[in-house]
């Protein structure tokens, strides 16, 4: 064992437990008033109601126990109501709730902005801005990219994801259930071919050729404001590009003056080791993004970058009521400490090298699965029609939403993704243990033989 986090920091049992049928009829009855009042389109992947939840394990109204390997889509990395992030947020409360940094300011905006300074990758000066949600920070970050560029187009890859606002929709691959009726789109966002070498079987610099030549022919260099890329897809699936492709394409933007953005709010903040997926690739982006794990599980996002690209805007340009909230900040200085005191950036590794050894074992005894990938807790393993997993490579997502259901009913919490909804992912928190890795892994191991038998 190798978990360093002192368990006794945890105030739930790490175990998984269930006590009813999922979901139990506490959570029944809260989703009957649920759906009453709130609309369809908020939709619910688990209708189990949360009343608790701490370390790696969320305890239902029916007193269930979830071995949580979604962690809010990649948000509490560091552990549900972690006690530092707690202290520092009650802390907090009590001392100033709100002011708004752009009227009277308050140094937690500014310890942030020094911490994502020091922790994004490059040595050249940086500044930040805060806002409240991932896609908040994507539009910022395409705002400040016009104003410093004074061009106007925005690129963006296949399968990726970057939000639900007007202009992240239209930046989005996958129209369905995101932007199905959601129109009229932003204008000017050219999508060219990724780098996906499960299914394109190129090298980094093919694909990064493929990726230039199409935006050299479809939009041209001279128009394009800024790239935007996933160093690691999140929603497309964990894709990880072949080696060499971001670099290349880091290389043309430099020499085209083309801001290139590296939208981390999924692999940022030490989920993947590092504190930034980019620093795996050996990128230094004009701009990162980050939001869901910077702040514990508090609502925060940022765009932290070159200063002079970040200067560009007029005073008054960027900025919004809530963002940078005083709470947010307090709970995101208090997640950087907590990675340092508790050296969770190798807990990442711990975590990976559990996680993949059991993925890979699993992958020997079950054909459907087609690759297994991903770095530190961020790993994925994408589902595939038998036989094909060579080939063809046929996406099956009915294997994935069979394997949720079995996982949901047996106390395991799993994410699906994917462009074709055949990917099954696991963003655990750090500080969960080598113990409930492999309770979870015999989970999916009965699920996949009651499958395939
Ligand atoms: N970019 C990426 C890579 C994401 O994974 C997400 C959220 N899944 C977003 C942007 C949007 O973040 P938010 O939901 O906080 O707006």
């Amino acid at each position: 064992m190798t978990d360093t986090i002192p368990t006794a920091d945890f105030t739930v049992p790490q175990e998984r437990k269930i006590v009813t049928v999922i979901p139990g009829p506490a959570s029944d009855a809260l989703h009957a008033r649920r759906l009453a009042v709130v609309p369809v389109g908020v939709s619910s992947a688990l209708p189990v109601y949360i009343a608790r939840a701490n370390g790696a394990i969320l305890v239902d109204v029916d007193g269930n126990q979830f071995i949580d390997l979604g962690a809010g889509i990649g948000v509490t990395t560091i552990g549900h109501t972690q006690s530092g992030v707690v202290e520092a947020a009650t802390e907090q409360l009590n001392a100033v709730t709100h002011t708004l940094f752009t009227i009277t300011p308050y140094e937690e905006y500014v310890r942030v902005a020094e911490l994502l300074a020091e922790h994004t990758p490059g040595t050249f000066a940086k500044k930040t801005m805060l806002a409240n949600s991932g896609a908040e920070a994507v539009e910022n970050a395409v705002k400040i990219a016009r104003k410093y560029t004074r061009r106007v187009g925005v690129a963006v890859l296949e399968h990726a994801y970057h939000g639900r606002t007007n202009l992240t929709m239209a930046m989005n691959f996958k129209a369905a259930p995101y932007s199905t009726g959601f129109g009229p789109f932003a204008g000017d966002v050219y999508r060219a071919p990724n780098s996906y070498p499960y299914h394109d079987g190129l090298s980094g610099a093919e694909a990064a050729k493929r990726t230039i030549d199409y935006l050299e022919k479809t939009v041209g260099s001279y128009d394009l404001a800024c790239l935007v890329v996933e160093p690691i897809q999140g929603e497309g699936g964990f894709v990880i590009p072949a080696e060499g492709y971001l670099p290349a394409l880091q290389a043309w933007c430099t020499e085209k003056g083309i801001v290139f953005v590296a939208d981390e709010i999924q692999s940022g903040m030490a989920r993947t080791g590092a504190y930034f997926a980019s620093s795996h690739f050996g990128l230094e982006p004009d701009l990162v993004l980050s939001a869901k794990g910077i702040a514990g599980g508090l609502p925060l996002a940022a765009v932290t970058g070159r200063a002079e690209i970040m200067d560009a805007a007029l005073p008054g340009g960027l900025g919004g009521t809530f963002g940078g909230n005083p709470v947010a900040a307090a709970a995101a200085i208090a997640v950087f400490g907590e990675i340092e005191k508790h050296g969770l950036l190798a807990e990442a590794t711990r975590v990976e090298q559990t996680l993949s050894t059991g993925l890979l074992e699993l992958q020997k005894k079950y054909d459907i699965i087609g690759d297994v990938r991903g770095i530190g807790a961020m790993i994925a393993i994408e589902l595939v029609q038998p036989g094909t997993g060579q080939t063809t490579k046929e996406p099956n997502s009915a294997a994935v939403t069979a394997l949720a259901a079995h996982a949901a009913q047996n106390g395991v919490l799993v994410l699906t993704a994917g462009t074709y909804g055949n990917v099954l992912r696991f963003l655990p928190s750090l500080t969960i243990s080598d113990a409930l890795l492999e309770d979870a892994l015999g989970v999916l191991d009965a699920g996949f033989a009651s499958l395939t038998a």
